[in-house]
Protein backbone atom coordinates (compact mmCIF):
# COMPACT_ATOMS: atom_id res chain seq x y z
CA UNK A 1 0.00 0.00 0.00
CA UNK A 2 0.86 3.30 -1.20
CA UNK A 3 -1.00 5.73 0.84
CA UNK A 4 -2.86 3.97 3.40
CA UNK A 5 -0.75 2.21 6.64
CA UNK A 6 -2.26 -0.14 9.17
CA UNK A 7 -4.20 -0.85 10.76
CA UNK A 8 -2.66 -0.17 13.88
CA UNK A 9 -3.76 -0.51 17.31
CA UNK A 10 -3.11 2.01 19.97
CA UNK A 11 -3.86 2.67 23.26
CA UNK A 12 -4.98 6.54 22.01
CA UNK A 13 -7.25 5.70 19.11
CA UNK A 14 -7.93 1.83 19.43
CA UNK A 15 -7.81 -0.06 15.77
CA UNK A 16 -6.94 2.61 13.19
CA UNK A 17 -5.99 3.36 9.92
CA UNK A 18 -3.95 5.59 8.71
CA UNK A 19 -3.82 7.57 5.47
CA UNK A 20 -0.76 9.52 4.56
CA UNK A 21 -2.18 12.41 2.68
CA UNK A 22 1.55 14.46 1.64
CA UNK A 23 4.88 13.05 0.43
CA UNK A 24 8.26 12.70 2.56
CA UNK A 25 9.03 15.09 3.86
CA UNK A 26 6.39 18.49 3.05
CA UNK A 27 6.11 19.97 5.82
CA UNK A 28 5.12 22.81 7.43
CA UNK A 29 7.49 22.90 10.52
CA UNK A 30 10.88 20.98 10.41
CA UNK A 31 10.44 19.70 14.50
CA UNK A 32 13.52 18.93 16.03
CA UNK A 33 11.81 15.67 17.39
CA UNK A 34 10.36 14.40 14.07
CA UNK A 35 10.68 10.65 13.20
CA UNK A 36 10.17 10.89 9.64
CA UNK A 37 13.65 12.90 9.08
CA UNK A 38 14.64 16.52 7.79
CA UNK A 39 11.60 18.39 6.02
CA UNK A 40 12.81 18.51 2.59
CA UNK A 41 9.80 20.96 1.81
CA UNK A 42 9.53 23.23 4.32
CA UNK A 43 6.53 25.42 2.68
CA UNK A 44 3.23 26.89 3.77
CA UNK A 45 1.89 25.79 -0.33
CA UNK A 46 -0.76 23.40 -0.23
CA UNK A 47 -1.11 21.01 -3.34
CA UNK A 48 -2.58 17.89 -4.11
CA UNK A 49 1.01 16.64 -3.06
CA UNK A 50 -0.87 13.11 -3.02
CA UNK A 51 -3.91 12.99 -5.24
CA UNK A 52 -7.06 12.03 -3.63
CA UNK A 53 -8.44 9.73 -6.49
CA UNK A 54 -5.32 7.74 -5.93
CA UNK A 55 -6.01 7.26 -2.59
CA UNK A 56 -9.74 6.51 -2.61
CA UNK A 57 -8.81 4.21 -5.51
CA UNK A 58 -6.15 1.92 -3.21
CA UNK A 59 -8.91 2.38 -0.15
CA UNK A 60 -11.64 0.96 -2.48
CA UNK A 61 -8.91 -1.80 -3.50
CA UNK A 62 -8.28 -2.43 0.47
CA UNK A 63 -11.76 -2.87 1.05
CA UNK A 64 -12.76 -5.07 -1.75
CA UNK A 65 -9.75 -7.28 -2.89
CA UNK A 66 -8.60 -7.24 0.75
CA UNK A 67 -12.14 -7.69 2.07
CA UNK A 68 -11.80 -5.50 5.18
CA UNK A 69 -14.55 -3.65 6.93
CA UNK A 70 -13.74 0.27 7.22
CA UNK A 71 -16.75 0.28 10.01
CA UNK A 72 -14.69 -1.88 12.12
CA UNK A 73 -12.23 0.37 12.37
CA UNK A 74 -12.27 2.29 15.74
CA UNK A 75 -10.50 5.30 13.61
CA UNK A 76 -9.43 6.26 9.78
CA UNK A 77 -6.74 8.61 10.38
CA UNK A 78 -5.59 11.37 8.34
CA UNK A 79 -1.71 12.19 8.44
CA UNK A 80 0.99 12.30 6.62
CA UNK A 81 5.00 11.98 5.80
CA UNK A 82 4.27 16.14 6.93
CA UNK A 83 1.43 18.27 7.33
CA UNK A 84 -1.86 16.62 6.14
CA UNK A 85 -4.11 19.87 6.22
CA UNK A 86 -1.48 20.57 3.23
CA UNK A 87 -2.82 18.21 0.69
CA UNK A 88 -5.70 21.05 -1.20
CA UNK A 89 -8.02 18.11 -1.42
CA UNK A 90 -8.27 16.90 2.18
CA UNK A 91 -12.30 18.20 2.22
CA UNK A 92 -13.07 16.14 -0.52
CA UNK A 93 -11.83 13.17 1.05
CA UNK A 94 -13.40 13.66 4.14
CA UNK A 95 -16.69 13.98 2.52
CA UNK A 96 -15.97 11.00 0.54
CA UNK A 97 -14.84 9.13 4.05
CA UNK A 98 -18.02 10.47 5.47
CA UNK A 99 -20.26 8.66 2.53
CA UNK A 100 -18.31 5.44 3.41
CA UNK A 101 -18.49 4.07 6.15
CA UNK A 102 -19.82 5.19 9.97
CA UNK A 103 -15.81 4.84 10.93
CA UNK A 104 -15.06 8.01 13.12
CA UNK A 105 -11.88 10.16 11.48
CA UNK A 106 -9.40 11.15 13.09
CA UNK A 107 -7.05 14.27 11.85
CA UNK A 108 -3.70 14.40 13.11
CA UNK A 109 -2.39 18.30 12.38
CA UNK A 110 0.57 20.70 13.59
CA UNK A 111 -2.07 23.28 13.76
CA UNK A 112 -0.17 25.57 11.61
CA UNK A 113 -3.04 25.89 9.34
CA UNK A 114 -5.68 26.44 11.91
CA UNK A 115 -5.65 30.18 12.21
CA UNK A 116 -7.26 30.43 8.45
CA UNK A 117 -11.57 30.36 9.06
CA UNK A 118 -11.89 28.40 5.22
CA UNK A 119 -9.55 26.02 6.47
CA UNK A 120 -11.07 25.03 10.02
CA UNK A 121 -14.35 24.65 7.88
CA UNK A 122 -12.57 22.18 5.13
CA UNK A 123 -11.60 19.56 8.24
CA UNK A 124 -15.07 20.39 10.42
CA UNK A 125 -16.57 17.50 9.71
CA UNK A 126 -13.80 14.90 10.99
CA UNK A 127 -14.81 13.62 14.60
CA UNK A 128 -11.83 14.14 15.95
CA UNK A 129 -8.49 16.67 15.98
CA UNK A 130 -5.38 15.64 17.30
CA UNK A 131 -3.36 19.60 17.21
CA UNK A 132 -0.09 20.07 18.48
CA UNK A 133 1.52 22.82 20.37
CA UNK A 134 4.56 22.48 21.87
CA UNK A 135 5.36 26.52 22.81
CA UNK A 136 3.40 29.20 23.44
CA UNK A 137 5.85 31.56 22.68
CA UNK A 138 7.62 32.47 19.57
CA UNK A 139 11.31 32.12 20.35
CA UNK A 140 10.52 28.64 22.21
CA UNK A 141 8.41 27.97 18.95
CA UNK A 142 10.90 28.28 16.26
CA UNK A 143 13.68 26.40 18.67
CA UNK A 144 11.35 23.16 19.10
CA UNK A 145 9.20 22.94 15.84
CA UNK A 146 11.71 25.39 13.43
CA UNK A 147 8.28 26.43 11.34
CA UNK A 148 8.13 28.02 8.12
CA UNK A 149 9.10 31.76 8.66
CA UNK A 150 5.75 33.07 7.55
CA UNK A 151 4.27 31.43 10.90
CA UNK A 152 3.61 33.16 14.39
CA UNK A 153 2.53 31.13 17.38
CA UNK A 154 0.23 33.69 18.31
CA UNK A 155 -1.60 33.21 14.97
CA UNK A 156 -1.77 29.64 16.06
CA UNK A 157 -2.83 29.88 19.39
CA UNK A 158 -5.84 32.20 18.23
CA UNK A 159 -6.73 29.47 15.70
CA UNK A 160 -6.73 26.87 18.16
CA UNK A 161 -9.14 28.99 20.53
CA UNK A 162 -11.68 29.48 17.21
CA UNK A 163 -11.43 25.69 16.12
CA UNK A 164 -12.85 24.88 19.62
CA UNK A 165 -15.77 27.45 19.46
CA UNK A 166 -16.51 26.29 16.15
CA UNK A 167 -15.37 22.62 15.70
CA UNK A 168 -18.54 19.63 17.14
CA UNK A 169 -15.76 17.17 17.48
CA UNK A 170 -13.38 16.12 19.85
CA UNK A 171 -10.36 18.34 20.46
CA UNK A 172 -7.28 16.00 22.42
CA UNK A 173 -4.34 18.90 22.52
CA UNK A 174 -0.74 17.01 21.83
CA UNK A 175 1.96 18.66 23.76
CA UNK A 176 5.80 17.22 22.87
CA UNK A 177 7.98 17.72 25.81
CA UNK A 178 11.74 17.55 24.60
CA UNK A 179 14.13 17.60 27.98
CA UNK A 180 16.03 21.25 27.90
CA UNK A 181 14.10 22.47 25.41
CA UNK A 182 10.02 23.02 26.61
CA UNK A 183 10.08 21.30 29.72
CA UNK A 184 10.73 24.33 32.08
CA UNK A 185 8.45 25.12 34.65
CA UNK A 186 7.94 28.49 34.01
CA UNK A 187 7.13 27.80 30.62
CA UNK A 188 4.43 24.99 31.55
CA UNK A 189 2.98 27.13 33.53
CA UNK A 190 2.58 29.58 30.30
CA UNK A 191 1.34 26.69 28.21
CA UNK A 192 -1.26 25.95 31.22
CA UNK A 193 -2.83 29.89 30.90
CA UNK A 194 -2.97 29.35 27.26
CA UNK A 195 -4.03 25.45 27.43
CA UNK A 196 -7.00 26.92 29.75
CA UNK A 197 -7.64 29.66 27.17
CA UNK A 198 -7.85 26.91 24.00
CA UNK A 199 -9.76 24.35 26.27
CA UNK A 200 -9.21 21.05 24.47
CA UNK A 201 -11.36 17.75 25.63
CA UNK A 202 -7.97 16.11 26.39
CA UNK A 203 -4.40 17.32 27.19
CA UNK A 204 -2.16 14.59 25.47
CA UNK A 205 1.47 14.58 27.16
CA UNK A 206 4.17 13.07 24.57
CA UNK A 207 8.00 12.51 24.93
CA UNK A 208 10.22 11.33 22.25
CA UNK A 209 11.02 7.59 22.74
CA UNK A 210 12.64 6.30 19.79
CA UNK A 211 15.50 7.71 17.96
CA UNK A 212 15.16 10.87 15.98
CA UNK A 213 17.53 12.08 13.71
CA UNK A 214 18.86 15.58 15.63
CA UNK A 215 21.40 14.57 17.70
CA UNK A 216 20.77 16.14 21.54
CA UNK A 217 17.10 15.27 21.83
CA UNK A 218 16.03 13.28 24.54
CA UNK A 219 13.25 12.48 26.58
CA UNK A 220 11.43 13.69 29.66
CA UNK A 221 11.41 11.65 32.67
CA UNK A 222 8.58 9.96 34.03
CA UNK A 223 8.72 12.01 37.28
CA UNK A 224 8.75 15.27 35.11
CA UNK A 225 6.44 14.09 33.48
CA UNK A 226 3.77 13.40 35.93
CA UNK A 227 4.86 16.81 37.72
CA UNK A 228 3.63 18.38 34.55
CA UNK A 229 0.90 16.65 34.14
CA UNK A 230 -0.23 18.16 37.55
CA UNK A 231 0.28 21.51 36.72
CA UNK A 232 -1.82 21.08 33.45
CA UNK A 233 -4.50 19.61 35.46
CA UNK A 234 -7.08 17.52 34.93
CA UNK A 235 -7.35 17.12 31.69
CA UNK A 236 -3.93 16.50 31.16
CA UNK A 237 -2.53 12.37 30.53
CA UNK A 238 0.78 10.84 29.61
CA UNK A 239 0.75 8.83 26.47
S1 LIG B 1 4.87 18.63 12.29
FE1 LIG B 1 4.98 16.42 12.41
S2 LIG B 1 5.71 15.75 10.39
FE2 LIG B 1 6.09 17.96 10.54
S3 LIG B 1 8.20 18.09 11.25
FE3 LIG B 1 6.88 18.16 13.05
S4 LIG B 1 6.72 16.03 13.76
FE4 LIG B 1 7.51 15.98 11.66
Amino acid sequence: MQYLYGPIKSRRLGVSLGINLTLPKTCSFDCLYCQIGKTNNLTLSRSEYVKINQIIEELREWVHNGKNDLSSMDYITLSGSGEPMLNSGISDLIIYLKGLSNAKIALITNSSFLCDSSLRKEISKVDLVVPSLDAVTQELFVKIDRPHEGLRIEDIINGLISLRKEFRGKIWLEVMLVKGVNDDIRHIRKLKEVIDRINPDKVQLNSPVRTVSEAGVFSVSRPKLKKIANILGEKAEII
